[in-house]
């Protein structure tokens, strides 16, 4: 799929910034910050745009966001673009990368009633394989 497909089955519009922003996250193999993604988006958006583009493809839950803790959160292309949904994911402490573990799904917690989960995240902290070789 590409961005423009992305968008017209979740019945966004085409604009160049969320096409350009799909585009730089469905390239990556792990998960990005926001900096990083606005980085590396290649034409020029003001901050607004960038930032209203970025909230409605997370609202659409086209992006899902990942937070490590409040310094650091990262953002990836929701599987559910793909396949599985709910995944763990993998913190490396020594490169400081998150990435999208689609192999290691989580499952939905039953909550006492009363209860209402907004999110539920498995993140797993350790060394990735291309840390462990070093
Ligand atoms: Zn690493
Ligand atoms: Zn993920």
């Amino acid at each position: 799929m590409n961005p423009a497909e992305v968008l017209q089955r979740h019945h966004l519009k085409r604009t160049s910034c969320r096409e350009g922003i799909l585009d730089v996250i469905m390239r990556s193999d792990k998960a990005m910050s926001e900096n990083e993604i606005r980085e590396k988006l290649a034409g020029n958006y003001d901050r607004t745009t960038f930032y209203r583009s970025f909230k409605t493809l997370e609202e659409s839950r086209i992006l899902h966001r990942i937070v490590v803790d409040h310094l650091n959160v990262r953002y990836a292309i929701d599987p559910a673009v793909n396949s599985n949904p709910l995944h763990a994911h993998f913190y490396c402490e020594a490169c400081n990368e998150v990435k999208c573990m689609e192999m290691i799904p989580v499952a939905v917690p039953v909550l006492p009633k009363g209860y209402t989960a907004n999110e539920t995240e498995v993140i797993i902290k350790g060394v990735c394989h291309h840390c462990q070789d070093k």
